[in-house]
């Protein structure tokens, strides 16, 4: 009998997980990867789609492509998983695995912050980006607030990301003088594990005259007022607002018992859960690392590359690392890097690469090796 493999969503973890198992042992196991989407979007392509650099259509990644020999790609909505008994309901039938993989990320909590469906806005999701994408153009007066709602969020300095952004098509569009950018994050500083990233990023809100607000997340928007209302009860007036929702596990994860705190712990070594067979692998995991791509396709190597081990009788892999690196925009075209290091030491630690041309193709390829690779484009 082959070893049936269940992975649960076709994101950054899932997809790497079933592309390591196919390309070391082809139709030996039987990979079912389930989404209920029909595409993979990166998570830097939402920027490229609100700052109308690309369009929704451009960055879609179709599950229809995939075309890997023993892997099948089911189109279905996970509605129930029992971890004790390793099987997963769907809207389209029951599946069984000998292994297991919950890679099913993490999920926008839009209620969690009264006011941000009605009154702002978010760039955390395609929809969003694109609503933002067209209401990009009418901006050219006023303050835009660039505001975290929660953490953990996925890809810490994506927000930053976004404030640098927006100066620049505001420049572009000759009207960032009659604009004004503040930024609210709940940390200390841009990307804590990284205090030269963080100053190079300081710098660059300070050259461009964006307000840095630390330590505080918006709670709450007053629509009716146009005011953001910050955890600490202080306010901030703004015209436009572009919000990083509140996250949480996708429904089905806490309803399944797996989760702790609203994520599913795991073995930071070996990424399994306390369910015998059953890993958890990406954002869905609670593991010490960020909530980003690279970081759930680390992980999904050691669980991959266990499954391949145990297939073929070799040896077991090293523990997961937590190590990963992040392209960070500057505007301008420019793109740094941080490279950063969650699980060897007592505290996280990170080192920065200044921007540089070098970068910009990383970047590019960052992406165009995983397309060739998950998707033979
Ligand atoms: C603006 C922005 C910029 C980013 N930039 C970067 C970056 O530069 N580098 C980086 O490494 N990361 C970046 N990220 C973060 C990155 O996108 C995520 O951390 C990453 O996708 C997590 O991978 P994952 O496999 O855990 O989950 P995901 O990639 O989110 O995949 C989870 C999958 O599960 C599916 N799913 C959920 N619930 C169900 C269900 N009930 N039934 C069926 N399917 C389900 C979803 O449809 C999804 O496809 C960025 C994110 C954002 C929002």
């Amino acid at each position: 009998m082959k070893t049936r493999v269940v992975v649960l969503g076709a994101g950054f973890g899932g997809l790497e997980l079933a592309t390591m198992c196919s390309e070391a042992l082809g139709d030996e196991v039987e990979v079912t990867l389930i989404d209920k989407n029909d595409a993979f979007v990166f998570g830097y392509s939402k920027l490229d789609v609100m700052f109308g650099r690309s369009t929704p259509e451009a960055v879609r990644l179709a599950y229809r492509d995939i075309a890997k020999p023993g892997v099948r790609f089911l189109r279905q909505t996970v509605t129930a998983i029992d971890p004790q008994a390793r099987r997963v309901s769907t809207d389209g039938g029951d599946h069984e695995a000998d292994v297991l993989v919950v890679a099913l990320g993490a999920d926008y909590d839009f209620g969690a912050t009264p006011g941000l469906a009605e009154a702002g806005n978010e760039f955390y999701s395609v929809a969003g980006a694109s609503r933002l994408g067209e209401l990009l153009p009418s901006f050219s007066r006023g303050r835009a607030i660039v505001g975290v709602c929660g953490a953990p969020f996925k890809c810490p300095p994506a927000p930053s990301e976004a404030a640098l952004l927006l100066h620049d098509y505001l420049s572009a569009r000759g009207v960032r003088a009659d604009c004004e950018i503040s930024f609210v994050i709940p940390f200390g500083t841009p990307v804590p594990p990284s205090p030269e990233t963080s100053r190079a990023l300081l710098a660059a809100f300070a050259e461009h005259d964006i307000e840095f607000v630390p330590n505080r997340r918006v709670s709450s928007l007053d629509g009716a007022r146009h005011v953001a209302v910050l955890d600490d009860g202080s306010e901030m007036p703004y015209d436009l607002f572009l919000g990083v929702p509140k996250h949480r596990a996708p429904d089905v994860v806490p309803e399944s018992g797996m989760a702790v705190d609203g994520y599913v712990p795991v073995d930071p070594k070996t990424l399994q859960t306390r369910f015998p067979g059953v890993y958890a692998v990406g954002d869905v995991a609670t593991i010490g690392v960020p909530k980003a791509g690279v970081f759930a396709e680390g992980a999904a190597r050691v669980v991959a590359a266990s499954l391949i081990a145990g297939v073929r009788g070799g040896k077991q892999p090293g523990a997961y690392d937590g190590l990963g690196s992040c392209y960070i925009e500057f505007g301008a075209g420019r793109v740094g890097r941080v490279d950063v290091d969650f699980l060897s030491g007592p505290k996280p630690t990170g080192t920065f690469q200044e921007p540089s041309e070098t970068l910009v193709a990383e970047k590019r390829h960052f992406g165009s090796s995983r397309r060739a690779r998950w998707f033979g484009r």
